[in-house]
């Protein structure tokens, strides 16, 4: 069974004044979380706030949104993987489609970070997604399979059982338009006959694969309740707490 992951990716939003105002608000909110894994993923600097506050929450994890390769050395502007270590970060996403659009990363630089992450004990979370001409176009296994293929390449079969999956759809990223749930799962399985391939079927059974693409209250209980979607990453309805509160009890009440 494949614990639901929901990760708030706030992107660059929120100073750490207000991701800590957040975080109380939040708290109070969702009380005692035991069977969904939440992920809070702020901008590099209200990663020590929520640290700090998660202390008193242990079902809550933090995530950081990228990182570079290296270890350390003269990479002006970058973070490693071991700064974000010792900051109590245990998830990393890498290859969001705005770091691939707009900051040039690739498949080749997504399987560079995937490896020095994995290396100093962070968990990735891989974005993968068409873009809306690719999707026109019937293309959509074509990218999935070399986003995958290449992004995880030379991965050992144990670092593989680590890393989690996000399907985001490029066209559904901030739009407001949403995969449906029977889009989501098609891609999902897709990915997972994927991964098959790549690992073995045991190993890809474990993996969590989430959705992302405009989830909200809303929509999140029909995403959620389909087998195959284990968990959401989150952007815009992950910033208002009473939101993100919420689409945490729609996943705790599809389990129920
Ligand atoms: C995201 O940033 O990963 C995302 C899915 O954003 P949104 O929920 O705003 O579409």
């Amino acid at each position: 069974m494949r614990k639901k992951i929901l990760a708030a990716n706030w992107k660059m939003n929120l100073t750490h004044i207000e991701a800590e105002s957040y975080m109380h608000t939040f708290l109070g909110e969702i009380g005692e979380v035991d069977d969904v894994e939440i992920v809070m993923i702020p901008p590099f600097t209200s990663i020590p706030v929520l640290a700090q506050i998660s202390e008193k929450a242990p079902f809550i994890r933090i995530g950081a949104q990228n990182m570079y390769w290296e270890r350390s050395g003269a990479y002006t502007g970058e973070i490693s993987a071991t700064m974000l270590r010792v900051l109590f970060v245990k998830y990393v996403v890498i290859g969001h489609s705005e770091r691939r659009m707009l900051f040039g990363e690739t498949d080749e630089t997504v399987n560079r970070k995937v490896h020095s992450a994995l290396e100093a004990g962070l968990r990735p979370i891989v974005c993968v997604g068409e873009s809306t001409t690719q999707r026109d176009n019937d293309e959509v296994e074509t990218v999935l399979r070399r986003q995958l293929e290449l992004g995880l390449k030379d991965l050992s079969v144990k670092d593989a059982v680590e890393i989690v999956i996000a399907y985001e759809p490029v066209w559904a990223i901030g739009t407001g338009r949403t995969a449906t749930p029977a889009q989501a799962e098609e891609a999902h399985r897709f990915i997972r006959s994927v991964l098959s391939k790549m690992f073995g079927t045991g190993p890809a059974e474990r993996v969590r694969i989430q959705y992302g693409g405009s989830v909200k209250p809303d929509n999140a209980q029909e995403l959620l309740r389909r087998s195959d979607i284990d968990g959401a990453l989150i952007g815009g309805a992950s910033l208002d707490p009473h939101s993100f509160a919420k689409i945490i009890r729609h996943a705790e009440a599809v389990l129920h």
